[in-house]
């Protein structure tokens, strides 16, 4: 970031000037030949001279003297301004951004009173309560100034509260605390600087106000307001005086500008990083069941039993609550998965598959719960898990691979930084073993160079890269199920097999499960042991993946194959597109919810929730009438 402002040279000049006039008041005493009340009558009212660089007043007192000492109360005054209105509104903004809830609902009540109040009557009463104490009353000001920089820093809390690092952090097991400080804080640092140095500038133009309103400093004592109004009284013999005061406020307040414009300007770079993490949405790739030899989790045909499994999920349901309104994304779900074993999701976008991934990972957003069912981890009930167990859940049993790797990572950290942070959370190492640590991981996922890669920013990796970071993060933690939320999509074709193939190598090495959601059968295809295929919230088909990829059984199902790009037979067809689009959570009808799209829809499909049935051993599917051998299902062109 410091970078970032140093290349604005507007800026680090009015910083370096802005600076220059702080030192300079600081350190009048030593500058100054003469004291700030030393009276020379026969020399009143004079121009700039060698002698006196601004002249001096009527009673014959140099200018500059007055002005250098002057600006030790104001500028000390303004700084209270800031220092008050920063300091109450920064943890302010952060809770209410980042906690949310009744603390947010709080806060910005008394916020909305405080700013409903007028400010200049509410100085005035101020003033005279304290017209002794100028500190205590700038103190006053500066918290009638942070209402807005709390509104500030709250939306910018509020926004790095939704970012995939954040979570990502979260399931790495770094607590809540941590997260604000090592996180939301430097995120949210340029808003506060930018606001801070307004405040500042406030301060000054109020402190300036008050004391040429008599309220500041006292005869024969200077300030910049006290001289700019005993300069305005010999404004028609010489203009120095008011010139003198005038100029110190005008050069101040215009570096104070121009310093918050380059903190913006930093900021606002910082937050939208470099254009290199916008990346282009690749191409999917031809579906092809992989021959890579797969986890052993029993015979072939069986899904794991409940009692030999890492995670159960039974009747899961979670619902998103809106406007007071309840909305269900996900109904009544079974899922089971045994250690070492990898189970994708897959289907379009809309059908619950995150939400499920989520919930299994206790990252549901904002609104989200889970409604029903249970989710049970080894010997743990997932969606009762609360504190320390929740944290230990995260940190040592599942783990999070995000979908767009540039925004997972918290782009202000250094990769080696980060890692380290991950590292060191739990498992107590010294920097030295937590960096050997990072540099181990970085080769573990298969990057060239793991010293290099440590030093880099997020924006200067590719997106490959940073997805492999982002694996490095999620196995730092040794999880025993790795949830990886669309962690292709992002990436481009060739890319994509490759992270592919790191997981599967990882999966072997470490032992872990894998939970892949995916809404393209092509990533699926290539790593999976069994899929599960979701629609409508709601599971339709699952079993093992050559079983349901060679012989679907539900109409989506086959639809979904029916659309991959490999098989058009033809290149000049278009890409084929399954019929009619997705139905939102809240239309679902009472019978089945593929209904609408579905070429085998008869009346018994709409008369009743579909039951889900075995079509062969441990293959399931939601239809009353499953496919066959030879069926096939119509899907239309995108033309
Ligand atoms: S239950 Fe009926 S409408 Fe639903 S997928 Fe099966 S055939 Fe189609």
């Amino acid at each position: 970031m410091a970078r970032q402002f140093l290349g604005n040279r507007l800026a680090t000049g009015a910083l370096i000037v802005l600076a220059a006039i702080v030192i300079a008041c600081a350190a009048a005493p030593v500058l100054t030949s003469s004291g700030p009340t030393d009276t020379s009558l026969g020399e009143s009212l004079q121009g700039p001279s060698a002698r006196h660089l601004l002249g001096t007043d009527q009673l014959g007192r140099d200018l500059l003297t007055r002005v250098l000492f002057g600006g030790r109360s104001t500028l000390l005054h303004a700084l209270i301004v800031s220092l008050v209105a920063v300091g109450v509104a920064v943890p302010l903004g952060i809770v209410a951004g980042y906690v949310g809830g009744w603390a947010d609902r709080v806060i910005a009540t008394v916020t909305d009173i405080v700013m409903s109040l007028p400010a200049m009557i509410v100085m005035l009463v101020v003033m005279t309560a304290f017209s002794e104490h100028l500190p205590v009353a700038m103190a006053a000001l500066g918290l009638i100034l942070a209402p807005p920089i709390v509104r500030n820093v709250r939306g910018a809390a509020l926004a790095v509260r939704n970012e995939l690092f954040i979570d990502a952090a979260k399931v790495a097991g770094l607590s809540k605390g941590r997260i604000v400080f090592r996180h939301v804080f430097p995120r949210v640092l340029g808003p506060i600087l930018v606001q801070a140095a307004l405040a500042t500038a406030l301060g000054l133009q109020f402190a300036v106000g008050l004391s040429f309103l008599g309220f500041g400093a006292q005869p024969p004592s200077p300030d910049w307001g006290s001289m700019i109004s005993e300069g305005s009284q010999v404004l028609n013999s010489s203009p120095w005086p008011l010139l003198a005061g005038g100029i110190a406020l005008g050069l101040v307040s215009l570096t104070l500008v121009l310093v918050g414009d380059g903190l913006r300007d930093m900021a606002v770079e910082s937050w939208t990083g470099s254009p290199s993490r916008r990346r282009r949405r690749p191409a999917r790739p031809p579906v092809m069941v992989s021959q890579a030899p797969r986890s052993q989790d029993g015979p072939e045909t069986e899904k794991p039993a409940p009692d030999e499994a890492l995670l159960v999920v039974r009747g899961l349901s979670v619902a998103f609550t809106t406007g007071g309104t309840e909305r269900k994304v996900v109904s009544d779900l079974n899922l089971t998965i045994a250690p070492g074993e990898i189970v994708g999701i897959v289907g379009e976008s809309g059908c619950g598959k995150s939400s499920v991934s989520r919930a299994v990972s206790r990252l549901l957003a904002s609104g989200g719960e889970i409604v029903g069912g249970s989710i049970r981890f080894a010997d743990k009930d997932v969606a009762s898990l609360k504190g320390e167990d929740l944290y230990e859940y995260r940190r040592h049993s599942v783990s999070y691979v995000a979908q767009d790797p540039m925004t997972a990572l918290d782009p202000s950290l250094r990769v080696g930084v980060l890692l380290r942070r991950i590292v060191q959370a739990g498992e107590g190492l010294s920097r030295r073993a937590a960096d050997a640590r990072v540099l181990e991981l970085l080769a573990q996922v298969q990057l060239p160079d793991p010293a290099a890669v440590a030093k880099r920013y997020p924006h200067e990796l590719s997106g490959g890269m940073a997805q492999r970071v982002g694996i490095a993060r999620a196995i730092a933690t040794k999880p025993r199920l790795l949830i990886a939320d669309e962690p292709t999509t992002a990436l481009d074709v060739t890319v994509q097999a490759e992270i592919l193939g790191l997981l599967r190598s990882l999966q072997q090495q470490l032992g872990m499960a894998v939970l892949l959601v995916s809404h393209d059968w092509g990533v699926v295809a290539q790593i999976c042991d069994r899929v599960v295929v979701m629609y409508g919230g709601e599971v339709v088909e699952r079993g093992r993946l050559e079983k349901v990829a060679r012989e679907p059984a539900h109409p989506y199902t086959a639809a979904l194959l029916a659309c991959r790009p490999s098989s058009v037979v033809d290149d000049d067809l278009p890409l084929p597109t399954i019929l009619g689009s997705v139905l939102s959570p809240g239309e679902w009808p009472t019978g089945c919810r593929f209904a609408a799209r579905c070429t085998h829809r008869t009346e018994s499909c709409d008369a009743a929730p579909i039951p889900v049935s075995a079509v062969a051993s441990a293959h399931d599917v939601r239809c009353i009438h499953p496919l066959r051998d030879g069926d096939s299902t119509e899907v239309t062109a995108d033309v």
